[in-house]
This record gives structure tokens, sequence and C-alpha cells, in this order.
């Protein structure tokens, strides 16, 4: 090919290539959009929409916590503060703080697994932006509470009951990687 026509075939392929791109521009202009302007024009939540085993956001129940300190021990990277002291009126341990960093978190799970009640879980939430990383540590207490104690024979508190029973369940069914393993297999 002499210089002529290589010059003529590049002008020609320019023109061919710039008109290919914006086909597919312009082709955007008459097409529905498939994004949405999250999370307003969502018609279901999408929390509502996640897996029940879905590791988001800590949830702390502190009516079933014991105050045992598992989760503290199983965190790797010490994202679970907790302090516990001794009421000298009622001469009861009580938890004076329960924070949780979770802008340290990295939803591994380990500290609902090593949790003996089920107090603690993960939950749907996961939109937990914040301005200032201090906003994203969780306070659980604000008055100090009594650390839970199981009763032998099971919990006969009727406030306490279904508590126990959904902490039991999310162990059994949500926080046990075996049952995650057993139920991928069944799949
Ligand atoms: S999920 Fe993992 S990183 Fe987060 S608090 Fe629990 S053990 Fe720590
Ligand atoms: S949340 Fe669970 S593991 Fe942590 S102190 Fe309470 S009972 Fe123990």
């Amino acid at each position: 090919m002499n210089a002529v026509a290589q010059y003529i075939n590049n002008i020609s392929e320019t023109v061919s290539t710039v008109f290919e791109g914006l086909t597919v521009t312009f082709s955007h202009l008459v097409r529905r959009p498939i994004t949405v302007q999250y999370p307003d024009r969502l018609a279901k939540q999408v929390q509502d929409t996640l897996p029940l085993r879905y590791r988001g956001i800590l949830e702390l129940d502190l009516d079933i916590c014991t105050g045992c300190l598992g989760c503290i021990r199983a965190c790797p990277i010490s994202c679970i503060a907790i302090d516990i002291e001794m009421n000298k009126e009622t001469k009861q341990r009580v938890f004076s703080s329960f924070d949780i960093d979770v802008c340290k978190c990295m939803y591994c799970g380990l500290c609902s697994e090593a949790c003996p009640t089920g107090s603690l879980h993960h939950g749907q939430e996961f939109e937990g932006a914040s301005v200032n990383p201090a906003g994203l540590v969780r306070h659980f207490v604000t008055d100090p509470v009594p650390l839970y104690k199981p009763k032998k024979g099971g919990e006969t508190e009727s406030k306490l009951i279904t508590k126990v029973e959904i902490g039991k369940k999310y162990m059994d069914e949500l926080a046990s990687p075996e049952e995650g393993v057993e139920s991928a297999e069944k799949k």
C-alpha cells in the first residue's frame, strides 16, 4: 500500500471508530436505565433481601450477655471493649461499658461464633457511614446493666425466655460454620 492509500485508510478508520463509539454512547439515550438512585427508589429495602447468615453490623442483646469476654478473646483485631464493675449496693457485677468499633470490624464472625448465648450476633444492617470514625463505635451501655446468669434447667423469667431461644437459634443455625457447610452440601 502506498503512502496516499495508507493515509486515506487511516482517516477512514478514524471516522468509522469515532462513529462506532458514538453509536454505543447515543444508544444509552433511548435505553431504559438499569441503575436506581440508592436507596430512595427501591421497591424493597436491601436489608430485607439479605440471607439470614449475612454478616452485617454486629448487634448485642445485653439482657442475655454473661460477660464471659469470649468475644473479646476471639476478635483478632480488638474491636470489642467491655468494662465490668461490682455494684457495691447490690453486690452484683454490672457492665459499665460495652463498645464495638464497627469502623475496625472486618465482619469475620469469630466473636459471634464464640458467644455462648447468641447475645452477640450479626444483623442485616450494613449502612454505617459516618463523617467521623468515632461515630462508628457502638456504645451498648448507657446505664450499668447486670450480667446475665444462665439458669440450670433453663430460663424461667418470662421476659428472657424468648431472648434465650432466639440466641440459641442463632448459635445453632446461623453462627455455626458447620451448619453453613451442611446447608451448602444439601443444595
Ligand atoms: S466480626 Fe470479627 S472483626 Fe468484627 S468484632 Fe467480631 S471478631 Fe472482631
Ligand atoms: S457478647 Fe457473648 S461472648 Fe461477649 S461477653 Fe457477652 S456472652 Fe460473652
